[in-house]
Formats: C-alpha cells, structure tokens, sequence
C-alpha cells in the first residue's frame, strides 16, 4: 500500500513544531483512510456529515445484525420440535439479546404506540400499577432504523 508522505515545509511562528508535525501526522492518516475512494465520493461523504456518522450508522447495523442473528438463532433452537416455546420464551431471548427492554411503569402503556407495544393494561390490575409493573419496549433494531 501506498503511504502518502506529507511535509509541512512553513512552519510559522504561530505554530510550533509540535503542531505542524501532528497537523502532518492528521493529513497523512486522513489520505490513507481515503485510499481507494474518488473525490467525488469523497464530496458526497462530506455532503451527509463525513465517514464519522458513516461509521457509527455501520457499527449500529453490524451490532443489531448480530442482536437479531443470535436472538433467530435462539429461537430455532427449538426447531424443528418447536413446541415448547411460548411467549416467555421469547421474550427472555428478546431481552437476553438486547432487543426487549425492561422498564417498570406506573401507568398502563398505550398499546396503540408502537413505541410502547405493551399490552400491560389487559394483562395488570390497576392497583399493581402503584406498585410498579414490568413492561418492555422494543429496541432499535426492531424499529427498523440504524441509530
Ligand atoms: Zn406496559
């Protein structure tokens, strides 16, 4: 591979040597961690916020590939029995894999917000509602968005 070679030939006054060389060092690392993209990818990536976004869109994707990789793989555990498995079963692998979270709630949850899916107000009396109730929210990666 190719390593760019950067030379801040004017240092001035109001830089010091210091300054100048890791301004180098930060040109050099920029350049080869563009390697292989055209300017005009590289305008485009700059256009929607840099690689920095990019990189943390793609890590989000990549954990939540993994999340519900594992959490699939859970639940063909059973298969191809399968007969076993009920809703707890897959709200523990849910919860295990990150992709349910566990919230206590004092108020029913409203079952028509797909933020809240929760249909504890069937399922609770209303005076547990005092004392708290386990409800769960989906994650992200159920939400079908990368953040
Ligand atoms: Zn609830």
């Amino acid at each position: 591979m190719p390593v760019p070679v950067c030379q801040m030939l004017w240092p001035t006054e109001l830089r010091s040597e210091q300054e100048t060389e890791a301004n180098a060092r930060r040109i050099v690392a920029c350049v080869n961690a563009c390697a292989g993209f055209s300017t005009e990818t590289l305008e485009l990536l700059a256009a929607i916020g840099g690689m920095q976004n990019k990189m943390v869109a793609t890590y989000t994707v990549a954990k939540q590939k993994d999340q519900l990789l594992a959490f699939a793989n859970d639940i063909l555990d059973s298969w191809p029995d399968g007969g076993s498995l009920d809703g707890g079963d897959i709200q523990e692998y849910a919860v295990k894999h990150g992709l349910l979270r566990p919230t206590v709630v004092h108020e029913p949850c409203n079952s028509d917000d797909p933020d809240q899916s929760c249909r504890c107000a069937e399922y609770c009396m209303p005076d547990e509602f005092s004392e708290g109730v386990m409800c769960y929210r989906r994650a992200d990666a159920l939400k079908g968005g990368a953040a």
